[in-house]
């Protein structure tokens, strides 16, 4: 079919190498590359902003509406994001706005609200469509379901290195707290919970290079779609 376009969903816990995978596994097969995180991230960012409190979900249904989020793609096919005018890229990847995106993510109207913009870039084109809940709520039809792991200890020595690599200090141990928190309400909240479909492959990258999970996101994406890297 003419308008038919191929998704593959890719979820799994934070710090799991996800966006990084997903974003060169996208490159090399000419898809779009859709990191849904950054999306939460940037509603949280705009919840912080306005001074809600967490867990105040009237305020943030009623900002909701008045949000502009763009997407973006940077020189390297690095995702961008802006609200309202404003590019937020680099300002939504603190540990605060971590928090934060957490927090808006368990509200039902915001993933309500989310779900139409999701579901819009997969229809347009190509997709490789990272987050929580993309192979179970937004996209249950997608070509491939990839469901990523690893364990707390080698995501939070990832992470580690990706914050103090933009020049956040923060020690590992509170990395790691702060990545178990992070699963434990990803997992137990009631809309959306991180989970993996049923018919996702699960990828655990733990022992694993980060050329080598390209790899192996690349031999799945390849067998099941059959399609040719371009
Ligand atoms: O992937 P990232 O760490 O940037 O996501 C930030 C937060 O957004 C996650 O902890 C999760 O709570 C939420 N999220 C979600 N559903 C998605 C993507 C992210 O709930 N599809």
């Amino acid at each position: 079919m003419a308008d038919r376009h191929f998704s593959v969903a890719i979820d799994g816990p934070s710090g799991a190498g996800k966006s990084t995978i997903a974003r060169a596994a996208a490159r090399r097969f000419g898809f779009l590359y859709v990191d849904t995180g950054a999306i939460y991230r940037t509603v949280g960012f705009a919840a912080k902003s306005s001074g809600f409190l967490l867990g105040d979900e009237a305020s943030v249904r009623a900002l909701l509406p008045k949000l502009d989020i763009a997407l973006g793609y940077d020189a390297d096919g690095v995702q961008t994001e802006s609200l309202n005018g404003m590019d937020v890229t680099s300002l939504i990847r603190t540990p605060d706005i971590s928090r934060r995106a957490s927090d808006v993510s368990a509200m039902p109207s915001v993933r309500e609200y989310l779900l139409d913009m999701q579901r819009s870039l997969a229809r347009r084109t190509d997709v490789v469509m990272d987050g929580r809940d993309i192979g179970t709520v937004v996209l249950p039809d997608a070509d491939l379901k990839i469901y990523l792991t690893a364990s707390a200890e080698r995501r939070a020595e990832r992470r580690l290195a990706e914050l103090r690599s933009a020049g956040t200090e923060i020690s590992y141990d509170q990395v790691l707290r702060e990545i178990a928190e992070r699963d434990e309400r990803d997992s137990s909240r009631s809309a959306a919970p991180l989970r993996r479909a049923e018919d996702a492959v699960e990828l655990d990258t733990s022992e694993l290079t980060l050329q080598e999970s390209i790899d192996a996101v690349c031999a799945l994406i390849r067998e099941k779609l059959g399609v040719d890297e371009k």
